[in-house]
């Protein structure tokens, strides 16, 4: 029996250790951090066609989070662009999710353990060796283990990429940083299952109201050069909170007032996405998720194809036995459409970006003739390819 040794206990190794169960293949998950370590951290939104991917191994609806199946985007005076579905539901009447991602990460790990999949935390992966009949993973703290293939959902900095590549991939800076928070207290519109969306004067802001009163929020302030960890370390929470607050006081959005009622607010993080990553596999070892594809937030598809990518390796390794020719297919079956999706997050990073007073003005201007509730419906329909994306699993894969 192959067994698997997956590397990172984030969304994309649970999801395909759950995957390749269903596939008949053993799995042990490797987390470095300690599994309490996720703290509240970002939120985030799962998109229907990730979510639908999620659903097609078989596992129930989430229980954490709350439906989210619209948004609307206004401009920094308070005017409405649009009100636009986030994507088609599907067919039970299944939307999108705003989760957090300490929820997320903890209902895909919960499942998988449930499922009698193994998950061994605090092991940090420094390095592995592919050998005649299988491949070594080598941990920070002394161990190893061997398995007959290795996947690498290590995220955004991957050990596993590194190796595979035999060097880093340099990944792009968006020109932004993103920023977020959770304010208690604090009465401002609200509409249920709406992400409120402002395309402010000098930065985006983002609020949703959740179920229990709490607003979530995030910002992403445009960054013209990328800023250095130093650069980050230096910016107090006290200085980040009066630069977002005069960043926001000039629109008319409950953004200033969502911040004074924000207790911890998230240290500016700045935004990278990978455009395309020479080398994906080598015989033994295959990289999926952020790892292998980093979407840019704004985009708002890292889970989804982070958990596509599960569904379809778990296929791949399901229908062909051979390892080396399962992992081409898998390849075949996802470059495409993953570089295609990057792509896309990268535009609405800059579909969102304030590049000086002059643009914004003019965005100000023509962009309610340009995005009115008419053309956002059509750029919906244009979106089908993302959003409508439905994977088979019952469907054989074919060489
Ligand atoms: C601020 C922010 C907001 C976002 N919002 C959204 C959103 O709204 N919607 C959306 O779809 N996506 C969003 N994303 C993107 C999304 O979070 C990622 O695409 C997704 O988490 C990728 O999953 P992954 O499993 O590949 O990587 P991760 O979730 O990063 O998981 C990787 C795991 O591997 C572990 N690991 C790392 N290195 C090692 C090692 N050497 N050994 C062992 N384990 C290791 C890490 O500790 C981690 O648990 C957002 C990202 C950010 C930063």
């Amino acid at each position: 029996m192959t067994t698997a040794l997956i590397i990172g206990g984030g969304v994309a190794g649970p999801t395909s250790a759950i995957a390749l169960r269903k596939a008949g293949i053993k799995s042990v998950v490797y987390e470095a951090y300690d599994r309490t370590a996720d703290g509240i951290g970002a939120n985030l939104v799962l998109a229907v066609n990730g979510y639908r991917a999620l659903l097609e191994l078989g596992v129930d609806h989430l229980s954490a989070g709350f439906d989210i199946p619209r948004y609307r985007y206004h401009l920094g005076s308070g005017r409405v662009l649009a009100q636009v579905r986030n994507g088609r539901p599907l067919p039970d009447g299944t939307v999108a999710r705003a989760i957090t991602r300490s929820d997320l990460y903890a209902s895909l790990r919960d499942e998988a353990i449930d499922q009698g999949i193994q998950i061994e935390f605090g092991k940090r992966l420094v390095d592995t060796e592919v050998t005649a009949d299988g491949v070594i993973a080598y941990f920070a703290d002394g161990t190893e283990a061997r398995g007959d293939l290795l996947i690498g959902a290590d995220g955004a900095h991957s050990v596993v990429r590194r190796v595979i590549n035999q060097g880093e991939v340099p990944m792009r800076f968006n020109h932004m940083v993103t920023t977020s928070g959770y304010a208690h207290g604090v009465d401002v519109p609200n509409e249920p299952g709406t992400e409120f969306m402002y395309l402010g004067k000098r930065s985006f802001f983002c609020y949703i109201p959740s179920d229990d009163g709490t607003i979530w929020w995030y910002a992403a302030p445009t960054w013209p050069d990328e800023p250095t960890s130093d650069d980050l370390a230096a910016i107090t929470p006290r200085q980040w909170r009066a630069r977002l607050r005069e960043m926001f006081t000039d629109d008319n959005s409950a953004a200033v007032e969502i911040i004074d009622a924000t207790e911890e607010i998230t240290p500016p993080r700045p935004i990278y996405d990978l455009p395309t990553v020479p080398v994906w596999r080598n015989e033994r070892m295959v990289i999926i998720g952020d790892a292998c594809h980093a979407v840019s937030p704004s985009g708002g598809q890292g889970v989804s194809m982070s958990v596509e990518d599960a569904v379809e390796l778990g296929r791949c390794l399901r229908d062909i036995p051979d390892i080396p020719t399962a992992l081409e297919r898998y390849e075949r079956i996802r470059r495409e459409r993953v570089e295609k999706v990057v792509e896309f997050g990268s535009s609405s990073s800059r579909s969102i970006a304030v590049r000086g007073q002059v643009r914004r003005i003019a965005r100000d201007v023509f962009l309610p003739i340009a995005f009115n509730q008419k053309a956002a419906e059509k750029d919906l329909e244009n979106m089908s390819w993302l959003y409508d994306h439905r994977i088979d699993w019952d469907e054989p894969v074919t060489v």
